[in-house]
């Protein structure tokens, strides 16, 4: 048994290893809870994506929570699953699932 006083070490992480990213704020549903105030918003540019694409394989960050809005109305949804998955980074997104079913469904059945 150690004495006291006496000090654990502990290795804090240099990155995060989640992170939640809200990629639009736009939405194809209008709920009468939601959060936004703007369901238009300010889409990133695909530099702005592909950095932060770039800083989270950077970082080593082992998961990405994909958020919005409504995630799939990002014109670079698709682009951004792709290059999650080519660098091995395990995602998630939350969707309404509306947009997103009706023009995936024969990529999911
Ligand atoms: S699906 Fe989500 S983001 Fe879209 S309007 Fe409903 S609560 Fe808001």
């Amino acid at each position: 048994m150690p004495s006291y006083p006496f000090y654990i070490e502990v290795e804090y992480l240099k990155n995060p290893i989640d992170v939640k990213w809200f990629i639009t704020s736009r939405c194809n549903l209008r709920c009468k809870f939601c959060y936004l105030e703007d369901y238009v918003g300010h889409d990133l540019s695909f530099d702005e994506v592909s950095n932060i694409l770039k800083i989270i394989k950077e970082k080593e960050i082992v998961q990405v929570s994909l958020l919005g809005g409504e995630p799939a109305e990002s014109k670079y949804f698709d682009c951004i699953l792709n290059k999650l998955e080519k660098s091995k980074i395990y995602y998630s997104f939350s969707t309404d699932g509306q947009n997103f079913l009706r023009e995936r469904k024969r990529q999911i059945f």
